[in-house]
């Protein structure tokens, strides 16, 4: 996320090299980003902090649950907040964290915001409370989990104790649930909608896309699908 010449990268999933690669194609030099704000200490999301930190001495942000459970030594460089408390700025960013179910030990994710622009990223949760709602209001942008549809789930090929960690209220938020967001926040100045954390295995980008549009038919041309294995371009976000 960029505003104002600072750059956040939030979370870091990809191993470091593969990393910088697609950070190549977007025209940033790793070396430009200013901090790295990790949700929490699964694989997907920090696979390539560490390295990272290492070579440039980027600042990271995290719960103190996450710091103490991904093995980062506190720092100057290294911080942990506790995500119900801490707020904070970076350059010309106000950084809200907020909790999040999920299971890992102090889950958290952040929303964003910079000259009059919000901007939250949602993914990674089991059950959406109202402390979640509250800081899903007047988005101008939203990245949103659609992990999984809920009957390729229960048909597919994971074993059943996956299965049932998955749509548990510590999991991932199906293509419903997050259709249900969608019907319960004020959508009217989101310019951007991203649908990601989208499930290979039990998730189709038409059953995403049609969860979506079908709660919410007036976003549909400002709703794009994120995929693991391309790079999106930048969505702008303006006044
Ligand atoms: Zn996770
Ligand atoms: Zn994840």
């Amino acid at each position: 996320v960029e505003a104002d010449g600072y750059r956040v990268l939030v979370d870091c999933g990809f191993a470091y090299r593969e990393m910088v690669k697609r950070l190549t194609l977007l025209e940033v030099e790793p070396e430009s980003i200013d901090a790295l704000l990790l949700t929490h200490e699964h694989g997907d999301h920090i696979r390539g902090a560490a390295q990272f930190h290492k070579n440039w001495n980027t600042a990271l942000w995290m719960s103190q649950g996450t710091l103490q459970a991904s093995g980062f030594s506190p720092s100057a460089r290294v911080q942990g907040f506790d995500p119900d408390q801490a707020r904070f700025s970076i350059g010309s960013f106000q950084i809200q964290p907020f909790s999040v179910s999920h299971d890992s030990r102090q889950p958290c994710q952040y929303r964003l915001s910079s000259n009059g622009l919000n901007l939250v990223v949602l993914t990674d949760l089991g059950t959406v409370s109202p402390q979640v709602l509250y800081q899903l209001r007047d988005l101008d942008g939203l990245i949103l989990e659609t992990n999984h549809d809920e009957q390729m789930l229960s048909d597919g090929p994971y074993p059943w104790p996956l299965k049932q960690r998955v749509r548990s209220d510590q999991g991932h938020l199906s293509n419903r649930q997050a259709a249900e967001i969608l019907s319960q926040i004020n959508n009217q100045r989101l310019q951007h909608l991203l649908a990601a954390h989208i499930s290979e295995k039990n998730n189709s980008p038409e059953k995403a896309r049609q969860a979506l549009q079908q709660q919410a038919p007036e976003l549909a041309q400002r709703t794009q699908l994120l995929q693991q294995h391309s790079v999106s371009p930048w969505f702008d976000l303006h006044l």
